[in-house]
């Protein structure tokens, strides 16, 4: 396991965190520093190498992009130690804990459960932006002056044909139109490292979701099963698929594109 600084830009550091497990399915994750200000705190199995390594930064406070584990793994650790700042649902769902699937726990590991007030804080000059759709507590952080957007998992790819089972491509489609309307610069994902020029990334993303989205919306509207469209517009099911028991799978995308075409329709 291993947690290194990398000094992106003059005033963010990218905080690159790694495991073995992470390695062997092609995962790791970055948290950034900014301006004073921590996004993101890696995933629970090195929150100690994290909190060792992020002491030595100049920061008043964090921002937790949404509740997924590898991105709020250290957030009870550092409530303790610094303000921090999160959507209410994500902080609800900390302070719950809920139980995480097998392949989460054992490549992430699982948060221990916040516990302690949250110490609010202003962030300024960055500024908070409210970024859903991959989840609905999902934030990014902007910075107006120089232009960087911390995305938090917003974009990780022009093509992901994998979604989590509680996802909205709808909603996906709003926050990356709205990302892209403020033309970063850099972009700094969460999972593909920092992005220079991510403007046509992002709009290509919302045009391939879209795209997607009616051809799935089509075939639905001729009858076509879940299982037949999946196979037809995402093809065979990737490795992950199979791990996460279709948790984190293209059945799932398939899914949440048609709930959200009957959402939109009633
Ligand atoms: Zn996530």
């Amino acid at each position: 396991m291993t947690v290194s600084l990398v000094q992106v830009d003059d005033e963010v550091v990218r905080v690159h965190c790694r495991t073995w497990r992470g390695a062997a399915v092609g995962y790791d994750v970055s948290a950034y520093a900014m301006r004073g200000v921590l996004v993101d705190t890696g995933f629970p199995r090195v929150r100690h190498d994290f909190l060792r390594v992020v002491a030595d930064l100049p920061l008043h406070g964090a921002v937790v992009t949404h509740q997924h584990e590898d991105h709020a793994g250290g957030a009870a650790a550092l409530a303790e130690r610094m303000p921090l700042h999160m959507h209410a649902r994500c902080e609800q769902v900390l302070r719950e804990r809920p139980d995480i699937g097998f392949y989460r726990r054992s490549i992430w590991g699982r948060p221990d459960r916040l516990t302690v007030p949250l110490v609010p804080f202003d962030p300024a000059p960055l500024e908070v932006v409210a970024l859903p759709g991959h989840t609905p507590d999902h934030l990014g952080v902007w910075d107006p002056e120089r232009r960087i957007l911390a995305s938090g998992d917003l974009f990780l790819g022009v093509k992901v044909r994998v979604a989590h089972h509680d996802e909205s491509p709808a909603v996906l489609i709003q926050s990356l139109r709205r990302a892209a309307a403020l033309e970063p610069r850099l972009l700094l994902d969460a999972h593909r490292g920092p992005l220079p020029n991510p403007v046509p990334l992002l709009r290509a993303k919302a045009d391939w979701l879209e795209a997607t989205m009616e051809l799935v919306a089509g075939l639905a509207a001729r009858g076509l099963g879940e299982r037949e469209i999946t196979r037809r517009v995402l093809g065979r099911e990737e490795l992950v698929g199979w791990v996460s028991a279709g948790e984190y799978s293209r059945r799932s995308l398939v899914q949440a594109m048609l709930r959200d075409t009957a959402r939109i329709r009633d």
